[in-house]
């Protein structure tokens, strides 16, 4: 095994179990450049062995490590484990039981990075999006449909952040059977149809869900505007919890049809849903500027920073929509704001949300702090984890 040796002042993160090896932590490599997702042993000051991690060569992420016990290796029964204790760490969960869904490997945080599982009732969706992570696909997949019992795998390796890796898209039937065009599952006493193959991510925002679940407590009567509804998640837990009217906004029209087969699908009266295929930035300004005024309004936006440049652009982005959120709720309205921006921090978005409420001249007031589902779980050691955030608040 080549050994890449660190950086003395850079080896702090690597000993506190931190995956990642940036390429400018990187010292010297002893036995030539390592293949695109090839076991490398990470190599101390002390000359002692770090962590075994995989290369990439093209990535600023130069090395994600599997282990930091220098006697296991990514072998078959590493993998094995690795799943094993990742359905161990969601025994209390119950995304295994029939019909349900979750996120089943949650790529770093669970100790496999590149590698993220969902599980769509009888399918699973896999992406393998690190060099290391696609190396070692067929043992990942091995152990996959050994320990969960499926009809299925698919992969959906098409993310924007490949290239980074110098991987290919790859999508397909993996193992088993292909799914069908629409999978049906259940979250808490919500349906939704899911596109496995086509849809967002691997097909739904499986991390919204106790926000969603949340959200059904504080809709009893209202007029909800969902923004950035995609198949109708949140607006349909707002009906469920007895919205009076939803009106969801999102530019995907094919996310909008399959929005109005959900709420069929949830026994809703479709009278009470409104689908607007619009710019959510224009249309808040339109309902504005109409006079219009809501007792819930939810805004989750897509990922606007995707790089640390594009941070500022994305912070007025999000307190944009939050202002103008926050000026269409009556006085004790529920404004549910959300960004999944992982460059942008918890503390930034206290900062912005602050901000859009002093601007409002509103009183605000939070009566949540948001994060992603459990199934999400995250490591202490890699706060790159906690991406996505968010608060529930009262405007009076
Ligand atoms: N709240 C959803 C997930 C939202 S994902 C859920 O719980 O399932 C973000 C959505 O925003 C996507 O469906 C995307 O099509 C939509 N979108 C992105 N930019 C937009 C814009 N400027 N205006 C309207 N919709 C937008």
């Amino acid at each position: 095994m080549k050994r890449v040796i660190l950086q003395k002042d850079r080896e702090f993160s690597i000993r506190h179990h931190h995956p990642w090896v940036l390429s400018g932590a990187v010292k010297f490599i002893d036995g030539g450049t390592p293949e695109n997702g090839e076991t490398v042993a990470i190599i101390n000051s002390a000359n002692e062995v770090a962590a075994i991690g995989a290369w990439s060569g093209g990535s600023q992420i130069r090395i994600r490590a599997w282990t930091f016990n220098p006697d296991e290796i990514p072998d078959a029964a590493f993998f094995s484990r690795r799943v094993e204790t990742a359905l161990l760490a969601r025994t209390h969960l119950d995304i295994f039981e029939p019909g349900r869904a979750g996120r089943v490997i949650n790529a770093e945080s669970d100790g496999l990075p590149g590698v993220t599982v969902d599980r769509y009732a009888d399918f699973l969706v896999a992406q393998f999006n690190s060099a290391g992570a696609h190396r070692h696909k067929a043992e990942i997949l091995d152990a996959l449909r050994e320990q969960i019992p499926c009809r299925g795998i698919y992969e959906r390796t098409d993310s924007d952040t490949l290239a980074y890796e110098t991987l290919e898209p790859s999508c397909g039937v993996a193992w088993g059977e292909a799914p069908p065009d629409l999978v049906e599952i259940r979250e808490d006493n919500r349906r939704f149809l899911v596109d496995i193959k086509n849809g967002h991510k691997t097909g739904f925002y499986l991390d919204q869900r106790a926000n969603r679940e949340l959200v059904t407590r504080y809709a009893r009567g209202a007029d909800v505007l969902n923004a950035f509804a995609y198949t109708g998640g949140f607006g349909i837990a707002a009906a469920l919890g007895g919205a009076r009217h939803v009106t969801h906004i999102d530019l995907s029209r094919s996310a909008l049809e399959l929005a109005q087969r959900n709420v069929e699908l949830n026994g809703l009266p479709l009278d009470a849903h409104t689908f607007t295929g619009e710019n959510v930035f224009e249309a808040l300004r339109e309902q504005r500027d109409r006079g219009l005024s809501f007792d819930l309004v939810i805004l989750d936006p897509p990922k606007f920073a995707d790089s640390r440049a594009t941070v500022m652009r994305a912070t007025r982005g999000y307190k944009d929509i939050a202002l103008l959120g926050i000026k269409l709720l009556r006085p004790g309205g529920i404004l549910a704001t959300f960004s999944c921006s992982g460059h942008v921090d918890a503390e930034l978005f206290w900062k912005i949300t602050a901000g859009a409420a002093l601007d409002s001249g509103r009183t605000v007031r939070i009566l949540h702090q948001l994060r992603a589902a459990p199934d999400h779980c995250t490591v202490p050691s890699f706060p790159q984890g906690e991406y996505l955030k968010g608060f529930l608040c009262s405007v009076i």
